[in-house]
């Protein structure tokens, strides 16, 4: 019997409702459990593909090419699972479903409704992600904050999911905020205790309560959390904000979460085993040593927006004991004509990041030139390869003007291109090469000694890809193809021999970096960062 835990949050948004649903799920892994999670997402796009990440942050692609919620990241990085398109389920998606049903006839003249129809097919989809992925437990996380209008089809769904699979086999944890106010910081449990009041009007009464806080709660303002929320005083769980968001797992179980859980669902008590987890949040927080790697994109004012990025840096940190500074750099900075050298002369490491359109590209391919020419660590990831192949295009072989067809259609060297497959492509939404594909990489290359095997497979999302017909004149002057699609057609992965690190990749590496299993590619390029940090004067 597969188990359900259901995730709210109150008060306000951003208090870490998905790194509180990703660390319930690393306590059940570490005993054992087969977990699946699954993010309801209140909003009417049918998928994050479509949204600005400046507004709202990264697109997460999952390997069957969804492209989801960052919170997703979070699930697969802390439970290391993979998730899939199921996995996301948002109010465009369900409604989508509802009318083709509705068109196809299947509601047979029925008036279709609210309740039952669209919460049926919100059920339909948790219950099945529990079913098809034969899961000990689906953690489901409800977007937005109690008391938005937009879930409340997502929140009578679970409340009916209680009562359809009974109360022993749901769980529902809340998470609300505790703040202090005033000069002495006085603990306020109001806030939590009306966001409560809103989950009962629509019938959810919660099991647990996770209090974000910037202090500690003490016994009696559990008590009187309790009192008033008809929770367990147990199961009312402090939860103070951590170094590192790795810790939050281990900071739970100390408060007794896991058997907690445990016990409620009535699972089997298993042995817990923390260690390697331990261990990996002990380098994160002690590391020996330090490099600045820095991010050059267009969306760098927003930190969510390269959230896989920025945790796979951190990842590609543990193996070489080594804290990584990252330093967003806005690409546009790059262009006002101050020497890239200002803004690039600091760092070990230069990422450059994924992203679409025009704008900042210049200072991109500038950024590129610099760590080319000066032996800087260098990682280009999708867009990043792209620009990559420009650079050396224009600047070792010679090709004036060479430029992507997304940025100039009427470029005399069109080195990066449209695939013939995509020309007739008009909507945007679900419609790039998306997900995972198989790579095979060249024996002796770089990728190769990093990867440790010739066959990889990695996450997509792009829409050009590099012109083969410039493939020969890039090998004759020096750059390597070290990764192609099997049939040869695509270039998936180049890098520059002559260079400490110079790495390029048309996919997602970000994607598949977990902190037990640090990317290959990011801990390489970490690796370099340092070597070239402790011998500045020969690089
Ligand atoms: N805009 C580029 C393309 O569509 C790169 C996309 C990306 O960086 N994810 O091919």
């Amino acid at each position: 019997m597969t188990k359900y835990i259901f995730v709210t949050g109150g008060v306000v948004s951003s208090i870490g409702k998905g790194i509180t649903t990703a660390s319930l799920g690393r306590l059940l892994r570490n005993r054992g459990y087969a977990v699946s999670p699954v993010k309801l997402d209140p909003y009417i796009n049918v998928d994050a593909g479509t949204m600005n990440p400046y507004q709202h942050g990264e697109v997460f692609v999952t390997e069957d090419g969804a492209e989801t919620d960052l919170d997703l990241g979070h699930y697969e990085r802390f439970m290391d699972v993979f998730c899939t398109g199921g996995s996301s389920i948002t109010t465009g998606k369900v409604y989508r479903q509802v009318i083709e049903a509705e068109r196809r006839g299947d509601y047979l003249g029925a008036t279709v409704q609210v309740i039952p129809h669209v919460t049926n097919t919100i059920k339909d989809g948790i219950l099945g992600i529990g079913r098809d992925l034969k899961a000990d437990v689906v953690i489901a996380e409800i977007g937005g904050t109690v008391g938005d209008i937009e879930s409340l089809p997502f929140m009578e769904a679970i409340r009916q999911i209680r009562k359809d699979v009974g109360a022993e086999n749901t769980l529902f944890v809340h998470v609300t905020l505790v703040p202090t106010v005033g000069p002495w910081h006085e603990i306020k449990t109001k806030p939590t205790q009306h966001s409560v009041i809103k989950l009962r009007e629509i019938g959810i009464a919660p099991d647990v309560l996770i209090c974000r806080t910037e202090a500690p709660l003490g016994a009696e303002v559990k008590d009187k959390i309790s009192l008033f929320c008809d929770v367990p005083t147990k199961a009312v769980i402090e939860s103070l904000s951590a170094e590192t968001i790795y810790e939050v797992p281990l900071m739970l179980e100390e408060l007794g979460l896991g058997e907690l859980i445990i016990e409620r669902l009535g699972m089997e008590k298993r042995t817990v085993d923390l260690e390697a987890w331990r261990q990996l949040v002990k380098t994160l927080k002690n590391p020996g040593r330090t490099c600045r790697i820095g991010v050059v994109g267009k969306y760098t004012g927003n930190g969510d927006a390269y959230k896989s990025i920025a945790e796979a840096l951190v990842h590609g940190g543990i193996p070489n004991d080594c804290a990584v500074e990252i330093e967003w750099i806005e690409s546009d900075s790059l262009e006002t004509g101050v020497s890239p050298a200002d803004s690039l002369s600091k760092l070990d490491g230069l990422v450059v990041a994924p992203g679409f359109g025009g704008r900042g590209i210049e200072g991109k391919i500038r950024a590129i030139q610099y760590a080319r020419e000066t032996g800087l660590p260098f990682l280009g990831i999708c867009l990043g390869l792209q620009m990559a192949v420009i650079e050396f295009a224009r600047n070792v072989c010679g090709l004036e003007g060479a430029n992507s067809e997304e940025i100039n259609a009427d470029s005399p060297h069109p080195v990066i291109h449209l695939l013939p497959e995509q020309r007739d492509v008009t909507a945007k939404g679900a419609s790039m090469r998306l997900g995972a594909y198989p790579c095979n990489v060249s024996p002796g290359s770089l990728a190769y000694r990093l990867y440790g095997s010739t066959r990889i497979s990695e996450r997509h999302r792009h829409r050009y890809e590099v012109n083969n017909d410039y493939r020969e004149s890039f090998i004759e002057r020096g750059l390597v193809i070290s990764g192609v699609s099997p049939d040869y057609r695509l270039v998936e992965m180049i890098e520059l021999p002559s260079h400490p690190f110079f790495v390029g990749t048309q996919a997602h590496p970000e994607f598949r970096s977990r902190p037990n299993r640090p990317h290959p590619l990011f801990a390489g390029l970490v690796r370099a960062a340092v070597e070239r940090r402790t011998t500045p004067a020969t690089s």
